[in-house]
């Protein structure tokens, strides 16, 4: 299946890169959130958070610190966000796993979600929802 960052990473299409290694690299998004954003995707072709392997994800992982540190240090940025959309519901677009480092400055954010509040009860019922199928994964966690 094409898939446009694999072409990135394999110099079939232009990107302006900022930094690879030999397990990562990272570019410029195309229609940036501000100037600077960037994308960091592990060089292997996997199509979201929970299909990259452990180790990758470390690797991946540590070098978006890195770079979101030089990303803001450049800019002279205030802040920055970390974002992964997974899903098309979620916003993801591009199905090879990515981290987003959007640099912020003062007064710039508008991406804060309209929020829930919970009825009586419900956040309680939530939890049991999520920790009867964690304890059913426990094991794959505990390696
Ligand atoms: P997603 O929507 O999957 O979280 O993020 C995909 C990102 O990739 C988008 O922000 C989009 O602007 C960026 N993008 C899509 N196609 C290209 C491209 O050809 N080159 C670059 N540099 N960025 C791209
Ligand atoms: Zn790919």
């Amino acid at each position: 299946m094409e898939c446009i960052f694999c072409n990135i990473n394999d110099r079939k299409s232009e990107a302006e890169i900022i930094f690879e290694d030999e397990h990562i690299l990272a570019f410029l998004d195309i229609q940036p959130v501000n100037y600077g954003h960037t994308l960091v995707i592990p060089k292997k072709h996997y199509d979201n958070f929970l299909t990259v392997p452990k180790d990758e994800l470390d690797k991946i992982t540590h070098a978006t610190q890195f770079i979101a540190g030089v990303v803001k240090r450049s800019l002279n940025a205030d802040g920055f966000n970390i974002i992964s959309n997974n899903g098309q519901s979620a916003g993801q677009s591009v199905f090879h796993f990515h981290f987003h480092i959007i640099p912020r400055f003062k007064n710039d954010f508008s991406l804060r979600p309209a929020v829930k509040n919970y009825t009586s009860g419900a956040m309680h019922e939530y939890g049991n929802k999520i920790r009867s199928i964690l304890s059913k994964y426990k094991d794959i966690y505990n390696g």
